[in-house]
């Protein structure tokens, strides 16, 4: 958009031109929690802001060079990595492009719409795709994994695919006790973990659990604009992508892994102002907090808002997707209400008060009136108290604006999870 529209687009939004006055929520900052992508630091989009660098040379070859070994620590891996310019349908595509040829079978394991997305694009390339549906409310069962594979005697499932955090559903699974239980069967299939949403937010050791294939994208925990996506490779997983035939140029990793050219990174140009961003955005997460207190911050913020959710539904509508909190994401939290309630509540927080919730995605079919009972509240990448007591007040003051049936209070339930240190 030119600038001047741009100018003359918020001009308008904040000021009513026939009353000459502004609405509450159009004053301070709005606050985007919804699971995607996520709140950037003005660090981050400061990066950004300058000239275009040099690509044949000098700084930003060097800068591009010590972004692995950041990432690798994010993923907890010794393996190696490849930045793409896409966004994480992309990071899907290229973990299967490299491993799975037309015709081989894959397992997913789906607890929600992202685990049927990550399938959807399997078969689309051609695999033979078998789907374990675990519901939206469960998470993943090892044993029934475990099972399938032990009666796959001949070998033909050449990997199971997993979502860590599925933003749809909020679940979250056990990747260490699937990660032992695939292994314990002995049997050869990669394990490939879907971390779009959980990086940086969920704890996860991609060497230590035994996943071969992680993906992630930028604009979640990772705290980048969208346009980037990750992904890791064990050496399992990089000796099955010597056995393919063929990789689409665009996704091949072996080039990316290991350039003879600089280009060849980023199969052309590099991304370079996303680069920027990243650089800062692992500045903040790899040196300055450092990954396993993102993971500790990360689990106290998502305890508040659940310890909200469930003063509010004890005599109440309000009522979270996910009923063991062992099983829910520290990144993202679905819940739900009665039909409308949670699209009017929406819709109440951005209009009234500067905080767009996420939409239900996945928990109801488009044009069934059940979809506006359903929404979701992000707390990934960078929160801090502050936002997430701000973002449950709100939705306090929504419930009781618009007359929704709960118990107040949830704030105070929050504010003592918070307190305890
Ligand atoms: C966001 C997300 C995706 C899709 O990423 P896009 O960047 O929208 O393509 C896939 N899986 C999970 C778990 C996600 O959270």
């Amino acid at each position: 958009m030119p600038i001047d529209l741009c100018f003359d687009w918020s001009y308008r939004l904040a000021m009513n031109s026939e009353t000459g006055r502004t609405n509450m929520a159009d004053t301070g900052r709005h606050y985007a929690a919804i699971p995607g992508p996520s709140v950037m630091p003005d660090r981050v989009l400061g990066a950004m802001h300058r000239a275009s660098p040099d690509i044949y040379e000098g700084e930003l070859h060097d800068m591009v060079a010590g972004l692995f070994p950041d990432l690798n620590a994010v993923a907890k891996t010794n393996g190696k990595c490849a930045i793409y310019a896409c966004n994480g349908h992309g990071a899907w595509e290229a973990a299967l492009a490299n491993t799975i040829a037309q015709g081989d079978h894959v397992l997913v394991t789906a607890t929600g719409r992202f685990g049927h997305g990550w399938a959807e694009i399997a078969a689309r390339l051609g695999a033979q795709v078998e789907i374990i549906d675990f519901g939206k409310s469960a998470p993943i069962d090892p044993d029934r994994v475990a099972d399938r594979l032990k009666a796959d005697r001949s070998g033909q499932i050449k990997a199971v695919l997993a979502t860590h955090t599925d933003t749809s559903s909020s679940v979250r699974a056990d990747f260490k006790d699937l990660g032992r239980a695939v292994r314990d069967t002995g049997h050869p299939a990669l394990l490939m973990a879907d971390c779009i949403a959980s990086l940086g937010c969920d704890p996860f050791f991609m060497d230590d659990w035994g996943v071969d294939v992680t993906v992630a994208a930028s604009q979640k925990g990772l705290m980048t604009p969208p346009g980037l996506g990750f992904v890791w490779a064990s050496e399992k997983a990089q000796a099955r992508r010597s056995w393919m035939d063929r990789v689409s140029p665009y996704w091949d990793w072996v080039p990316r892994f290991d350039p003879d050219e600089f280009y060849q990174f980023f199969s052309g140009t590099a991304p370079t102002h996303h680069l920027f961003a990243l650089r800062e955005a692992l500045n903040m997460l790899v040196h300055e907090e450092g990954v396993d207190k993102a993971w500790e911050r990360h689990e106290k913020l998502a305890s508040a808002v659940w310890a909200a959710a469930d003063h509010w539904g004890q005599d109440g509508a309000f009522r979270l997707n996910v009923a063991d909190p062992a099983w829910r994401s520290h990144a993202v939290t679905a819940a739900s209400m009665t039909s409308p309630d949670a699209t009017r509540l929406r819709r109440w927080t951005k209009a009234e008060a500067g905080v767009t919730l996420g939409i239900g995605l996945g928990m109801a079919e488009p044009g069934d009136p059940a979809r506006d009972g359903f929404f979701r509240i992000a707390h990934m990448g960078h929160v801090n108290a502050h936002m997430t007591l701000g973002v449950i007040g709100v939705i306090e003051a929504g419930m009781a604006a618009l007359q929704i049936r709960h118990a107040s209070g949830g704030v105070g339930a929050a504010a003592q999870v918070l307190a305890r240190s």
